[in-house]
């Protein structure tokens, strides 16, 4: 949408009272706003990041990209399995193995599980291609949620908090009494993850692995493999506790990430590119009842808190947000 064109269906969605401002466009926030845009409520995205996907973040290194976030995406439900087949249809997402293994202290095993789902162009290309049609708006920091609602000072229908409890936590007046109650309900836990470049391909027996009681490592994954490029790149995400203790410096910790995975797997040269992302809000570990929140202030949350850290569930939380904020505003 041209600048002058979005400024003027901004202007519309808040003016008036009758839009939604979703907060977030990761895959909940996303989701939330296409079943209002279906339904002919106006709304708008707004993401305080440059680009569209949240937490499934891809970033590219020497013009690959990689998954820095979500290492994959598991399906279960049948309306998620829709979406899927819809990425799989547009040539953006792949089944790409139920077979992972797993070390710990016993050793290594195979584990065969449910199918994971990959997507070669990065998993933010899958969130990109749902919002394709949507009003966002990057570079987009929203400061404040007041009654009314309000959002940043504007009057609006209603809003939308698609993220972390702790980050929608920075924006609500503790005079919304219930989201405030409900966001500070959920518990997050830290993970950092690193994008390791070898020289060659020196492991050929996994696809990705489960790390079991280590004291770095919690996950493994070929993103070569995922991606289908047989590209010499590993994505390592480390347990909570280890992040706990680098949130402050994360790219310190890049050698001892490498280290690991090198004595693992056992890799005989260093890693030619490492880059460490910090994620301090990486998986929730106690969350909401239902799908989603939304009160009689007019605040809805979404996203993986509640159920499981999981694509799905943040998916099918901003899919149920959007059709409940569809039904009390009667589009
Ligand atoms: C390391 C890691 C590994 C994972 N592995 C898997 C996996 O293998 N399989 C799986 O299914 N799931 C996995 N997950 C979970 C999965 O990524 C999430 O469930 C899902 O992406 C959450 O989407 P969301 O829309 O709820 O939140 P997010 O993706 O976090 O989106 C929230 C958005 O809100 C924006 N935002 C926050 N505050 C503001 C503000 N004030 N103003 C404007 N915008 C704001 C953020 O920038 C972000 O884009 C993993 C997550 C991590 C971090």
């Amino acid at each position: 949408m041209p600048p002058a064109a979005r400024a003027a269906y901004d202007h519309r969605v808040t003016a008036d009272r009758t839009g939604v401002v979703v907060v977030g466009a990761g895959i909940a926030g996303v989701a939330c706003a296409a079943e209002l845009a279906r339904a002919g409520i106006p709304v708008q995205v707004r993401e305080r990041a440059r680009v569209t996907g949240g937490r499934m973040a891809s970033r590219r290194f020497d013009g690959r990209p990689a998954d820095l976030g979500a290492a994959y995406f598991t399906v279960s439900h049948p309306d998620f399995a829709v979406v899927a087949e819809e990425w799989r249809a547009a040539g953006l997402a792949r089944e790409w193995t139920d077979t992972l293994v797993a070390y710990g202290p016993d050793g290594r095993r195979e584990l065969s599980g449910s199918t994971r789902w990959s997507a070669p162009r990065g998993l933010r290309s899958l969130v990109e291609h749902l919002a394709r049609e949507l009003p966002v708006t990057h570079d987009r920091l929203v400061l404040s949620v007041e009654p009314g609602p309000r959002v940043d000072g504007r009057d609006c229908a209603a809003v939308a908090l698609a993220m972390p409890g702790p980050q929608a936590a920075l924006l609500l007046d503790p005079a919304l009494a219930a989201a405030t109650r409900a966001v500070t309900a959920q518990q997050w836990s830290p993970a950092l993850a690193a994008v390791l470049r070898f020289p060659q391909r020196r492991w050929s027996d996994f696809r990705g692995a489960f790390v079991n009681e280590h004291p770095v490592l919690g996950l493994i994954c070929d993103d070569g493999d995922r991606r289908g490029d047989a590209a010499p790149v590993l994505v390592a995400h480390t347990t909570a506790e280890f992040a706990a203790g680098h949130l402050l410096q994360p790219t310190a910790a890049g050698p001892a990430i490498e280290q690991a995975v090198r004595d693992l797997l056992g890799l005989p040269e260093p890693a030619e590119l490492v880059h460490v992302h910090r994620w301090t809000y990486a998986k929730p570990t106690a969350g909401g009842d239902g799908t989603y929140h939304l009160d009689d202030d007019g605040i809805g949350l979404a996203g993986d808190a509640f159920g499981k850290p999981r694509v799905q569930t943040a998916w099918l939380s901003g899919r149920d947000l959007g059709r409940a904020l569809v039904a009390r505003l009667g589009g």
